[in-house]
């Protein structure tokens, strides 16, 4: 290994790995739940010393409706109804004061989920997510608006750490976060 936090690994550290990587795999078993909505993006919003879960979310139409998306898969354009796994989980997330928060979803989050969580504000002056980590790049199918841009220049301006979960590792500083 090289780098300059060669030697200064922890087993701590390495735990810390396997903890966000268990995050992780939670996550993936909501996108399980996924509907046939093209934009696949399942979310758990949780707390930065990984205490707990504080928020689930999956794409999908309004809770109460029929879980189908009104565009099928197949078409070209967007213009459903879901409401992103992301922002299901913000819409339902309720912080505790005093905590730092990550998010670990299925995707990168779009500009306007993006600008969403780095609209949250802990009591203490600075931005209660801390970090984001996604399983792939954007890969959503969706063609227009909401789905189009790319979050993470937002999240880094907002100085939101993020990751793909293939930047898990021991010797990544962005882990700091987590204390
Ligand atoms: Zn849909």
């Amino acid at each position: 290994m090289n780098g300059p936090l060669r030697g200064t690994i922890t087993r701590d550290r390495e735990r810390l790995v396997l903890r966000i990587q268990a995050m992780q795999d939670f996550m993936r078993g909501f996108a399980e739940l996924l509907s046939l909505c093209r934009d696949r993006a399942a979310c758990v919003i949780f707390p930065t010393d990984l205490s707990g879960v504080a928020a689930i979310g999956y794409t999908g139409p309004m809770s109460g409706s029929p879980n189908i998306c009104k565009v099928p898969a197949s078409s070209p354009s967007a213009g459903c109804h879901c409401v992103s796994g992301i922002m299901n989980a913000l819409v339902k997330f309720r912080p505790d004061i005093g905590k730092d928060y990550a998010m670990s979803t299925t995707r990168q989050p779009t500009a306007a989920e993006a600008a969403l969580i780095g609209n949250l504000w802990g009591s203490d002056g600075t931005r209660m997510f801390k970090a984001v980590i996604y399983d792939v790049k954007f890969t959503c199918l969706h063609t227009e608006s909401m789905h189009t841009a790319d979050g993470l220049p937002i999240l880094t301006e907002a100085g939101i750490a993020h990751m793909g979960q293939w930047e898990i590792r021991p010797d990544n500083e962005l882990l700091e976060v987590f204390p």
